[in-house]
């Protein structure tokens, strides 16, 4: 009997749809896809979602039925299809999507309910005392002001006075509880609120973005521009238009460049702050934004990768910002990029994406030149800004003088201390100091030092869970040996212990030493060498928030820090009038390792960090140090010349096969046991595919042979481009089994190597 039965998808990251029956109490048939239900499931009941038809594979008298629909919005179609499309391109379950579209705890849940007081009609008021007056007039100006009724506690701080007060009002019955729904007020953006008037080029960009929103058909834009060239002004004029027409817009920002001041410049223009979604937000507040936007009352959305799978009813336009930026790959649980998969997401809803950068990737870039996507350019900075001039300081012949503590040696064997800052970027960041400029040191290490060696022995110490060594941490304005913790920390799994006392492998005492550049190091040595300049520390152990990121940019533009040591964190989204200097420590770190696209990454982050400098009317320019000022990374980066270098990468790119001309999917064998994932990796690498046009490399222990007591294998396998590597790689899974205790996964486009 077809259409009796239905397919249910629960979030479950091993599941296609489970067939069920209709819920008994609903006897109109069959709920429509998308609709949210609780179904038995085992033992206990699930939230899922309606998919389609049943597939019919069960015995009918083992069905059981649909036990209730809930209270929610349903999930669009469109963001059904969308989970169903993910899951087949990334080769994980859909109910592994599912999880990430549901990703709010209790979303489904109607909202709260909650009791708030209001003022009874009491014929009579009881004795009045100052604060009981002080109680009833807040009251009053709340409901003048058009504000919602409070609960007991909100009350009592509203007035400033104690909850006692309040609770006696209670009593006296001037006061009365009633329940309330905690409903979610989501305020409308402007659409028509004008912004800055726009340039010629500015203006022609916008223009195309903005018709196409109102074209309602699926358009992919590249939006290439100079880092403040406008790409912000311009994007945000195609908001505007998205908001008049009712539609909705999603920006996709790293989720670094969220902590920064973008919320408070989408405010300025807006009227309205944004909602935003990211990793750290609170439940209740997810709770909020998941069912704004599935009612549609959320007109706009700034967040990390995962907002993707908001459920948006009618998304009109998606701004992909940085669209370069490596965070937007996911590497664990479903590997999906973000930047890849919101021109899917607006592929199927007829919407118009945006992908923005000021170094476009070598994959986006080859789209653009195909006509895939239409190419939007904005050549120059905005008014009187120029673009910072970028020399390089070889640091073979202007290697870092050593340096001493306040007073200088303090004997005849005092060595001093290594330096990482070479003698002409001292010198330029006195003349900027001089001026009254700022400067950013930009390092992308934390820590104090990425390596702890034996003097005596040569050992260096490793983290007993990784193949990774223990980073030394300090911490900020740690004195070391009065007090000043010094611990050794492992990057890839939290593990941390003290600094030993002596060598754990030949037990010799004092013998360790620090190795290598850390920012906490820097920030020793930039004190000595600037004992005159404020400094600080910004990373993501000193700023975990939106607020302290705020705090920093207030105390930047109030001009009371001189010298900012940075790492990735500051390259990113922030903008500060008086920075004019910006010192790259390690121009070569991220150079080495096997990961093809480490020239490309490492031009488009040394790109963004320089153009922090200058952004106002003063002049900006960047110091990189290197050791290997020949490499052709190098060499663009002073010359300004982004065409030349990515015209021989991607030549480079094209002559191995590696994306965007040829397509790669990774495989990553872990378990605890390495005989047992060696066992599987090899049975993966024996059944290797033998399709014309595929290549399999591997197994091989991965760079990163063992994570969190983990040992891991990886296989590659290379394909040409026009290869159905799903295909492939699905009847390649088939013919190996892998038992419980091996974990596999599958890495569509891997990003990572490691
Ligand atoms: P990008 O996103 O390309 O880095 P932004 O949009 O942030 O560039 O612009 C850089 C700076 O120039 C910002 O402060 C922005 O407000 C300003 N700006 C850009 N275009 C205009 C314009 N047409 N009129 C006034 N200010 C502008
Ligand atoms: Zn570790």
């Amino acid at each position: 009997m077809p259409n009796s039965r239905t397919g249910v998808l629960l979030p479950l990251p091993v599941s296609g749809p489970y067939d069920y029956l209709p819920p008994a109490n609903e006897p109109g048939g069959l709920p429509a896809r998308g609709t949210l239900v609780r179904v038995p499931f085992g033992r206990r009941y699930l939230e899922g979602v309606v998919w389609g038809e049943g597939a019919g594979d069960v015995d009918a008298a083992k069905l059981k039925p649909i036990r209730d629909v809930l209270e929610a919005p349903p999930l669009p179609g469109v963001l059904c299809d969308f989970i169903d499309w993910v899951a087949a391109y990334t080769l994980h379950p859909p109910g592994a999507v599912l999880k990430m579209a549901l990703g709010a705890p209790g979303a489904l849940a109607p909202p709260e309910t909650t009791t708030v007081l209001r003022r009874s009609a009491a014929p009579q008021l009881p004795r009045m005392t100052e604060p009981r007056q002080r109680v009833l007039d807040t009251l009053a100006e709340r409901e003048r002001a058009g504000l919602g009724l409070l609960g007991a506690a909100d009350l009592a701080r509203a007035a400033g006075v104690s909850a006692g007060v309040v609770s006696g009002l209670v009593g006296a019955g001037v006061l009365e509880p009633v329940s309330s729904r905690r409903e979610f007020a989501v305020p409308l953006p402007d659409g028509d609120s004008p912004g800055p008037v726009l340039s010629d080029g500015q203006r022609d960009a916008a223009d195309a973005l903005g018709i196409s929103v109102s074209k309602r058909e699926f358009e992919a834009f590249l939006l290439h521009g100079v880092t403040g060239s406008g790409k912000t002004e311009v994007y945000f004029d195609a908001l505007g238009q998205a908001f008049k027409e009712n539609r909705q817009g999603l920006v996709l920002l790293p989720e670094i460049a969220l902590a920064a001041r973008w919320p408070e410049r989408f405010e300025k223009r807006f009227g309205v702050m944004p909602l935003t979604w990211h990793s750290r937000m609170t439940p209740a507040a997810r709770r909020n934004v998941w069912r704004a936007v599935a009612s549609g009352e959320a007109r706009v959305v700034i967040g990390a990768r995962s907002a993707l799978f908001l459920p948006f009813p009618d998304l009109g336009l998606i701004v992909v910002d940085e669209e370069h930026d490596a965070s937007y790959k996911q590497d664990e649980g479903v590997a999906y990029n973000a930047r890849d998969m919101a021109v899917v997401r607006a592929k199927l809803g007829g919407a118009t994406v945006v992908l923005a950068s000021a170094t476009p990737s070598l994959e986006t870039m080859e789209n653009a030149t195909q006509g895939r996507y239409q190419y939007l350019h904005l050549p120059e900075r905005h008014g009187a800004a120029t673009l910072p001039r970028i020399d390089l300081i070889d640091l073979k012949r202007h290697g870092p003088e050593r340096w001493y503590g306040p007073g200088g040696p303090s004997g005849e064997d005092d060595r001093g201390q290594v330096g990482f800052v070479s003698p002409p970027l001292v010198e330029e960041t006195r003349t900027a100091l001089a001026a009254g400029e700022q400067v950013l040191f930009y390092l992308n290490r934390r820590g104090y030092a990425p390596l702890t060696v034996c003097r005596a022995c040569g050992d260096r110490i490793a983290c007993p869970h990784c193949t990774a060594w223990l980073v030394e941490h300090r911490g900020p304005g740690s004195v070391p040996d009065r007090g000043g913790r010094r611990l050794l920390v492992c990057h890839h799994c939290g593990f941390s212990r003290p600094v030993p006392p002596t060598c754990p492998s030949c037990s010799a005492e004092g013998t360790l030493f620090p190795c290598g550049p850390g920012v906490e190091r820097l920030a020793e040595e930039v004190a000595a060498r600037f004992p005159e300049a404020r400094v600080v520390l910004a990373t993501s152990d000193t700023l975990r928030g939106p607020a302290e990121a705020l705090e920093l940019g207030r105390r930047m533009t109030a001009g009371e820090i001189d010298i900012v040591i940075g790492t990735q964190i500051m390259a990113k989204g922030h903008h500060f009038p008086l920075l004019t200097l910006v010192g790259v420590i390690d121009g070569d770190m991220g150079l080495s390792g096997g990961d093809p696209r480490a020239a490309e990454r490492t031009y488009q982050l040394l790109h963004q960090v320089a153009g922090r400098a200058g952004r106002a009317g003063r002049p900006g320019r960047v110091f990189v140090q290197t050791l290997d000022p020949r490499a052709p990374v190098m060499q663009a980066l002073r010359a300004g010349d982004p065409d030349t270098f990515m015209a021989v990468e991607s030549r480079e790119r094209q002559m191995t096969g590696m994306p965007p001309w040829g397509r790669l999917v990774a495989l990553i064998v872990s378990a605890e046991d390495e005989g047992a994932a060696q066992a599987v990796a090899r049975a993966l690498g024996k059944a290797a595919p033998e399709a014309p046009g595929v290549r399999v490399l591997g197994p091989a222990p991965a760079p990163l042979s063992r994570i969190r007591n983990r040992s891991r294998f990886r296989l590659l396998l290379k394909a040409e481009k026009g290869v159905r590597v799903q295909a492939v790689v699905r009847s390649w899974l088939q013919k190996v089994k892998i038992p419980s205790s091996v974990r596999l996964q599958v890495d569509v486009d891997p990003v990572s190597f490691l």
